[in-house]
């Protein structure tokens, strides 16, 4: 495994470098959090718009929880024994003396928030919230100490038609965004009556092998030997593999649930897997666990995890409330949109106007918010700072227009501006400043023809190159 001191976007240093100019120390980021910076946002945004349609589109509504909650929270309903609360939560005493705990899932803060908020009372809820979550773990690729998550919870709904409509919304999300590379896989836990007893058999098949555990393992062997099945851990992988399986302890009414599960994801042409040592890590899971996995992530192979969690409200105080959820890792998702060549670029600018001159500067500053009176959400700059015109040229370059507006002392003396073309060959021509509004804006949508023909005559030049390479290896 690759230890990655900085995250998907930068890479800082662990020992702080000095700045050459004040002779400081430069304070560095904390390790596993990671700025995602203008050049990655694109990813994030397409994701992010991509979701919030299609929930909205379900029927899910957003909701905001907050970023911090009593560490007793996570305790309850994540489980003393898992490693999240064992040993991968900021936890902190605020000034009050109250031990407070920063979120490392949104699950539990939904349903405390139901609960608080007295949304219960039988109601149904289709919900789902964005934002950071927190873990200390060993930050590697695809593992960072603040990551983010998209989760989408149904509260209320005790399924299996509520598991198959979250499954086939995360199958849409995946078309949408272009992301080929992923598989589910599914599996049944039981009610938590039926995992009890699976449990003792499985704790007494463990101990009798007691010599072959790992030391983790050994750990967990008292308070969450399910865990162990999800143990990574090469020399554990044969005692795994002939473990009794959860699924012989099913009940029937487990058991029919996920049939249909099955049943409803086969109508719908979802393929999956069913993996009897799926079990994933936290307490408060029953019956139905699923998991989109990618063979394109390296170890953290998991992209989007969820269950139903039947227990959990009433595990917190609230009215027992069937539910289920799932969260999708943000940062492994916008890897996966890279891997197929799905991430969107940063919106360039598509006009830059270019001013020399004190009196040109200052018209170009009003032209500037006349033009973004008229043509709202077109992307236009204007110089800022000066410059001669070579400068200016370099930056409307830089900016990615594919349209120059061009203001010196002789344009104004005429009452014009001169446009420029940046991206093909074509000399400028004049505009009177009071036609500039309408001409610009049907020059920016012609350009904007020519680029997207550009685009597509680059990726026929891509394809036809590729399909000569493998032409060449047949
Ligand atoms: P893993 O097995 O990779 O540790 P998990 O079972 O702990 O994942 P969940 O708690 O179910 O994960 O979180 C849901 C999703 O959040 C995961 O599928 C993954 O995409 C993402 N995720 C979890 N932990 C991290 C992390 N430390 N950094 C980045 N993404 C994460
Ligand atoms: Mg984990």
């Amino acid at each position: 495994m690759t230890e990655e001191p900085g995250g998907p976007g930068s890479t800082p240093g662990s020992t702080p470098p000095v700045s050459a100019s004040s002779g400081s120390r430069v304070i560095p980021p904390v390790r596993g959090m990671n700025d995602v910076l203008p050049k990655e946002i694109g990813a994030w945004q397409h994701l992010e718009q991509t979701a919030r349609a299609l929930l909205a589109a379900y029927g899910y509504e957003e909701m905001r929880v907050p970023l911090v909650e009593h560490t007793q929270l996570f305790r309850r309903s994540i489980g003393e024994h898992t490693d999240i609360v064992e040993k991968e939560m900021y936890t902190f005493e605020d000034v009050g003396g109250d031990s407070l705990s920063l979120r490392p899932e949104a699950t539990a803060g939904i349903a405390r928030a139901l609960i608080s908020n007295g949304l219960l009372r039988g109601a149904r809820h289709k919900l789902w919230c964005t934002g950071p979550m927190f873990r200390h773990e060993r930050p590697q690729q695809g593992r960072y100490r603040q990551f983010h998550q998209i989760d989408v919870e149904a509260v209320g709904f005790e399924g299996p038609d509520v598991d198959a409509e979250l499954i086939a919304l995360g199958a849409r999300l995946w078309r949408a965004l272009g992301v080929t590379r992923v598989r589910l896989v599914i599996n049944s836990l039981g009610t938590a009556q039926a995992r009890a007893r699976y449990r003792e058999v499985l704790v007494a098949y463990l101990r009798a092998h007691e010599s072959a555990l790992d030391e983790d393992s050994r750990r967990r062997l008292s308070g969450n030997p399910l865990r162990i099945l999800d143990s990574k851990e090469p020399r554990m992988r044969p005692l795994i593999e002939a473990a009794p399986l959860l699924t012989d302890y099913l009940d029937e009414a487990s058991r029919g649930h996920f049939q249909a599960l099955c049943d409803t994801l086969e109508a719908l042409g979802i393929p999956f897997t069913v993996n009897p040592r799926l079990v994933r890590g936290l307490d408060y899971y029953s019956r139905t666990v699923f998991e989109w996995v990618s063979d394109a992530l390296g170890a953290q192979d998991a992209v989007c995890s969820g269950g139903r969690y039947d227990g959990l409200i009433a595990q917190l105080g609230g009215e027992p409330t069937p539910a289920i959820g799932f969260a999708l890792g943000i940062e492994r998702c916008v890897a996966l949109m890279k891997v197929a060549g799905a991430a969107p670029e940063p919106a360039a600018a598509e006009l830059y106007i270019v001013a020399s001159g004190e009196r040109a500067e200052r018209e170009a500053a009003r032209l500037a918010e006349q033009l973004r009176d008229a043509l709202p959400g077109r992307v236009i700059q204007v110089n800022l700072g000066g410059g001669n015109f070579k400068t200016q040229f370099r930056r409307a370059d830089r900016s990615g227009a594919r349209l120059a507006l061009v203001l010196g002392e002789d344009e104004l003396a005429r009452g014009v501006a001169a446009v420029k073309p940046l991206r093909r060959e074509a000399g400028q021509t004049d505009c009177a400043l009071v036609d500039l509004p309408a001409r610009i804006g049907a020059l920016l949508a012609q350009e904007r023809v020519a680029a997207a023909d550009a685009a597509c005559d680059a990726q026929e030049v891509a394809g036809a190159g590729s399909r000569a390479e493998q032409a060449g290896r047949d």
